[in-house]
């Protein structure tokens, strides 16, 4: 009897994706068959990069996980995202306890709207801990050296976004 994959969904704004964000998704897959990581479509938040940039940096970052991991978009509820790719779990990234209020308000939110979905919370390596999407685009855009935070790619289209010379 084969059992179905478990899938877990790692959703976010991801604007851009960090090395933190990956160092959680390495820990997830030591525990699930794969991750979807679903770009968040509506978000309160303004982004620097629109939702195709957000997922192309994010495929380009993941491209090694190819068959573990799926980079997907998403709008509206999250739990309704999370049932229809067949999951019945959220992955976040806890961070310090300032991430903790918010997260745990969040996660008793989605178990109110659907019980059977179950929130799981991993932590980063504690160099990450520190590590923000804000506090890179910060530091990119004031022309720091963010190379050992970031994927290449997007270093590159930090580069492009803040600092190309444009004709
Ligand atoms: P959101 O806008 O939903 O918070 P983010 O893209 O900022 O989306 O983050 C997505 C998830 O990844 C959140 O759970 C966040 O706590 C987690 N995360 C962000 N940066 C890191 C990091 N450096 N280490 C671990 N988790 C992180």
């Amino acid at each position: 009897m084969s059992s179905s994959p478990r899938r877990i969904v790692y959703p976010g704004t991801f604007d851009p994706i960090t090395n933190g964000h990956l160092d959680v998704v390495e820990r997830a897959l030591q525990l699930f068959d794969e991750v979807v990581l679903a770009i968040a479509a509506d978000s309160t938040k303004k982004p620097l990069f629109d939702l195709e940039q957000r997922k192309s940096l994010a495929e380009a970052a993941l491209a090694n996980f190819k068959g573990k991991v799926r980079v997907t978009t998403f709008r509206g509820l999250l739990i309704d995202y999370v049932h229809s790719e067949k999951s019945n779990a959220i992955l976040r990234g806890l961070r310090a306890v300032s991430d903790f209020e918010f997260e745990f308000q969040m996660a008793l939110m989605n178990r109110k709207l659907s019980d059977t979905i179950e929130t799981i919370f991993l932590m980063p390596r504690d160099t990450y801990t520190y590590l923000s999407s804000t506090i890179i685009k910060e530091i990119a855009r004031l022309g720091g050296d963010v190379s050992a935070f970031v994927p290449p790619a997007v270093e590159a289209a930090l580069k492009k976004k803040f600092h190309e010379v444009k004709p």
